[in-house]
């Protein structure tokens, strides 16, 4: 009985124990379920042994299979104990192959130094480092190494997890790229703005400089000076303008010098001033502006157009030149001039007169020689008439007193009368009239005659070798044209500028002949009093074709 009671006991106490043992069980479960545990060791025979949980064990499998970082366990010697296929994908090698191989291999020779460094400390902390892992064929994929210990039963392992940089390294060094091509861009916007700085600075020291310049200029030529806009307005004066005037800026500016312009110039000065705005033509023009002390005081106005590169006006720059003193003086030449020829015409009208009694004497028979010296004489006394004449043509003209009577002249018969004084005056030149149908104007035909005379005597005087003159009528619209053609010396559009000035005579050492420059300027005067318009086509060496036109008379 005895040993049943024990027995009893016995399985009493094995039942708590086993009720115990399920109940710490249970909470292991438990434990296990809500993930507090994933090991447990367990006492057997040979002592305490460690189980990982199969399913933890396996969850930890497929998390580690799955995970996009190669795993890799080492042991001491280095050996790898275990893989997974990622790692094994990495170095480009079947799993089964992995495991069992030396990790040096998989490490590229620049990565073997800093490998080692990691790999030592690992085994004592947790470390990490960038290497670059070489698969057997030496395809290199740069990873962050990370290290920690695991201690195992078989012993402490070193856990190596591998993380791939390539597409990170890739990302870096694009960015590198970008950056670099970012600092390339910004070196050259810098190199650039620089660049442009200098520019900027150069102009702004040279606009400076060439303002200064200007200024300076500007207030020390004896002329007054301005600057207009291609409308009109006058936007700058030099202070010589505010010297004379006794005005200020703002009372001048724009349209204001109107006010200081002679009354008598006003309409005229206006009149080519808009023409020049309108055309771009060189402004130039005599008038009189009025000084602080009220008194008026003839100037030359010049200005010209500055352009830019495309042609268009920017502004215009003027000058006006006090020619008053010339003025005086050309007034008083004019004076001297207007007496002169009036006082040499009555002695020349007598002498003329003696020489013509000379000439017809016929009490005895003179001398052939003195016969010949009276038509030299003559000949000498007629040049001397005509140069008296255009004096005080010249000085009728300046006093306005150039008058003439106009009446209907046939142009064409007038030219034939002309052309046959030439021919006998000039035998050695060739004369060609090209003009045929008869026409008709108003005017006055000594004068007229004079302007004829004028053209033929300048084409011979300034023919060389080629005696040729060709005179040309025809009509042009309502006018008729009448030309002089030379095959002469010609001239240049700088002397054209200016042959029917007063007394402007070309200077050309080489080819000088006789006149006070005066033809031209009574031509154009006659012409214009006719209503008509006289002008030359010329180049130098290459002759010249002088011409006038005058309105038809209608029939
Ligand atoms: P001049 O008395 O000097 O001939 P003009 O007034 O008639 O005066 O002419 C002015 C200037 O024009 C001349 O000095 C000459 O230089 C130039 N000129 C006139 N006609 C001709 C021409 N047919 N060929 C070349 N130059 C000419």
């Amino acid at each position: 009985m005895e040993s049943v009671k024990s027995t009893y006991e016995q399985l009493q106490t094995e039942n708590d124990e086993l009720r115990f043992l399920l109940e710490e069980a249970n909470d292991t479960i438990e434990a296990i379920r809500s993930g507090q545990v994933d090991a447990l060791v367990v006492k057997g025979d040979e002592g305490h042994q460690l189980y990982t949980l199969k399913t933890a064990d396996q969850t930890y499998r497929v998390f580690i299979e799955k995970m996009n970082e190669g795993a890799v366990t080492l042991n001491r010697e280095g050996i790898i104990l275990y893989s997974n296929s990622r790692f094994a994908s990495m170095v480009n090698e079947p799993l089964e192959k992995v495991i069992g191989i030396h990790f040096d291999v998989f490490i590229a020779e620049v990565s073997a130094g800093k490998y080692k460094e990691v790999i030592k400390d690992g085994w004592n902390n947790d470390c990490k480092g960038e290497i670059l892992l070489s698969s057997l064929e030496g395809k290199l994929t740069p990873c962050l190494l990370s290290c920690t210990t695991l201690d195992l039963d078989e012993g402490t392992a070193l856990s190596l997890i591998l993380t791939d940089l390539t597409s990170q390294k890739e990302t870096e060094w694009e960015l590198k790229i970008k950056n670099d091509q970012l600092e390339e861009a910004q070196n050259i916007a810098e190199r650039l703005n620089n660049e442009l700085e200098d520019t900027v600075r150069e102009r702004t020291s040279d606009l400076l400089i060439s303002r200064e310049h200007f200024k300076l200029l500007a207030n020390n030529i004896p002329q007054m000076t301005w600057t207009n806009l291609p409308g009109g307005e006058v936007n700058f004066y030099n202070q010589r303008w505010f010297d004379y005037t006794g005005l200020r800026y703002g009372e001048t500016a724009g349209w204001g010098w109107q006010q200081i312009v002679h009354p008598d110039d006003l309409q005229r000065t206006l009149d080519v001033y808009l023409d020049s705005l309108k055309t771009g033509k060189v402004f130039e023009l005599e008038n009189r502006y009025l000084r602080w002390d009220n008194t008026y005081r003839w100037h030359l106005n010049r200005a010209v157009p500055l352009r830019d590169d495309t042609g268009e006006i920017l502004f215009w720059v003027g000058t006006a030149t006090d020619i008053e003193e010339q003025k005086k003086q050309l007034d008083l030449k004019d004076e001297f001039i207007g007496v002169a020829s009036h006082e040499l015409k009555t002695p020349l009208t007598s002498l003329k007169g003696y020489l013509q009694l000379i000439s017809v004497y016929k009490r005895e028979e003179v001398p052939p020689m003195i016969k010949q010296y009276v038509e030299k004489a003559s000949g000498a006394l007629n040049k001397l008439q005509r140069l008296v004449n255009d004096l005080l043509d010249v000085s009728k003209i300046h006093a306005g007193r150039l008058e003439y009577v106009m009446a209907e002249v046939n142009l064409s018969e007038l030219i034939s009368l002309t052309l046959e004084n030439a021919v006998h005056l000039y035998p050695e030149f060739e004369f060609i009239n090209l003009s045929k149908s008869e026409f008709f104007i108003e005017g006055n035909a000594g004068r007229l005659e004079q302007v004829l005379v004028n053209l033929i005597n300048n084409s011979v005087k300034y023919s060389t070798d080629n005696k040729k003159i060709i005179i040309k009528t025809e009509q042009n619209n309502k006018k008729v044209r009448v030309s002089v053609t030379d095959f002469g010396i010609g001239m240049s559009a700088e002397q054209i500028d200016h042959i029917f000035e007063r007394f402007y005579r070309v200077e050309d050492k080489k080819f000088m002949a006789s006149g006070l420059g005066m033809g031209l300027y009574i031509s154009a005067e006659i012409i214009n009093n006719h209503k008509g318009s006289i002008g030359v086509v010329s180049e130098l060496g290459e002759g010249a074709t002088f011409y006038f036109e005058l309105p038809l008379l209608e029939k």
